[in-house]
């Protein structure tokens, strides 16, 4: 998800805290890697229920290391192999074998670390367990993190909001995240070797180098709580639950930004929340121009099929949705030829960070052959929860069951068992 964190600029007193922060650690002798980390929760919990994610796809090499020493066993065969010592190990591929220092793998192994159950890929610090595995077609592995989900959640909470941020923000955006991650299991998981990414295309998931007290606090607060609600058959069923920066005063029908189904808790709701909180840029985003021919170019590339109306000559938002944000937009050929692509598609393909066209709520101004995007609005899909808009609520006092009831309306909180939402390991 593209979210508020990635744009996050931190006032000055917290960026001089987390500086002589640095400098202490750099100072002591064993370094920041060094401090005594809070052993990992949920490790005992059933392995289907834990989080796949995603961390490398398509590696040649890596190093792997851990504090406490960690074991390493061949999945096909059972074999284990201990290691110790916080040395990194460099892991190569050889044909379809991984060779890890001394020892030759076949295919697959699994890494586990011992308590506090934290190992480091790349010098990147992870909780839970972590398996490389060999691709099929070509001479290189993948690295998936297995996690316990509240523990995976700490890696996430931190990085898709500032942590000092209000206590019930942080609570909601961690039922928001673990909602949505199950959502993606439940609907992808079973298909492939993962769950999720650890970026925006999933959540964005930093592992140990997003936690803080703050943010695990929010996560261990709403432990196994997720939004469900009925579907047409009258079952309760777990809610994709986006996200968003800051929604620029409404947020969007699901079914406006990424078609599909209509889900009555994505609905859109007005915000009035975020406007105090998003950085002035972010809400009122600066204007953006580019010239007629890159429009075209950049959505031809994108949507080969677009060759047909080549070049495109002109365009046009044909449908708003809330705070007019563009929701269908009709490009124009020079053969006169038409075809429509999503609003939301369509700035992501003029501006794939998203960072400059930061939202699809803007007016078109023409010149000659140049356009101009203006008068924007908010930063991000607008759909879900506006996690500008929870940390408003959270200001004026409203706690995480309203700031959720707010965004995802006619939602259910419950708390779920572990077991309900499996893939295998
Ligand atoms: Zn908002």
């Amino acid at each position: 998800m593209r979210t508020y964190k990635q744009s996050i600029h931190r006032p000055p007193a917290y960026q001089n805290l987390a500086l002589w922060a640095c400098v202490i650690c750099m100072m002591s002798a064993a370094g920041c890697r060094h401090r005594p980390v809070e052993t990992t929760p949920g490790i005992d919990s059933p392995r289907q229920t834990w989080v796949r994610v995603l961390l490398f796809g398509n590696l040649r090499m890596c190093t792997v290391a851990s504090m406490s020493g960690f074991e390493i066993e061949d999945t096909a065969s059972g074999t284990l192999a201990n290691f110790r010592g916080n040395e990194p190990f460099v892991v190569q591929i050889s044909g379809r074998t991984l060779v890890i220092g001394e020892h030759r793998f076949d295919g697959e192994v699994l890494i586990r670390p011992r308590e506090p159950f934290v190992f480091r890929i790349n010098d990147k610090p992870y909780r839970g367990h972590l398996r490389l595995r060999v691709n099929e077609s070509e001479p290189v592995f993948e690295a998936v993190n297995l996690v316990p989900l509240e523990s995976y959640l700490f890696g996430v909470v931190g990085a898709e909001m500032p942590s000092y941020w209000e206590p019930e923000a942080l609570k909601a955006q961690a039922v928001a995240s673990r909602t949505y991650c199950l959502f993606i299991k439940g609907r992808l998981g079973q298909r492939r070797s993962w769950d999720v990414t650890q970026s925006e295309s999933s959540q964005v998931y930093r592992g140990l180098d997003a936690e803080t007290q703050t943010v695990r606090a929010a996560v261990l607060a709403t432990a196994g709580e997720v939004l469900v609600a009925p579907s047409a058959e009258g079952r309760e069923l777990i809610i994709p639950t986006y996200y968003s920066s800051s929604c620029g005063g409404h947020t969007e029908a699901a079914g406006n930004v990424f078609g599909g189904e209509k889900i009555a808790s994505l609905r859109g709701v007005q915000c009035g929340y975020c406007v105090g909180v998003a950085r002035r840029g972010n809400y009122y985003w600066k204007p953006v121009t580019m010239t007629l021919r890159q429009v075209s170019e950049k959505l031809i590339q994108r949507y080969p099929t677009l060759e047909k109306i080549e070049p495109i000559v002109n365009f046009k938002v044909t449908k708003l949705g809330y705070k007019s944000r563009a929701v269908r937009v009709t490009l124009i050929g020079k053969n006169g030829a038409t075809d429509t692509v999503r609003g939301e598609d369509f700035r992501l393909t003029l501006d794939p960070t998203g960072r400059k066209i930061k939202s699809a709520i803007f007016t078109v101004e023409k010149k000659g052959n140049r356009v101009s995007f203006q008068n924007g609005l908010g930063f991000g899909h607008g759909v879900g929860l506006c996690q500008c808009g929870a940390q408003g609520m959270a200001r004026k006092g409203k706690t995480y069951r309203d700031i959720l009831s707010y965004y995802y309306p006619d939602s259910k909180r419950v708390t779920i068992a572990p077991a309900e939402t499996t893939t295998e390991p």
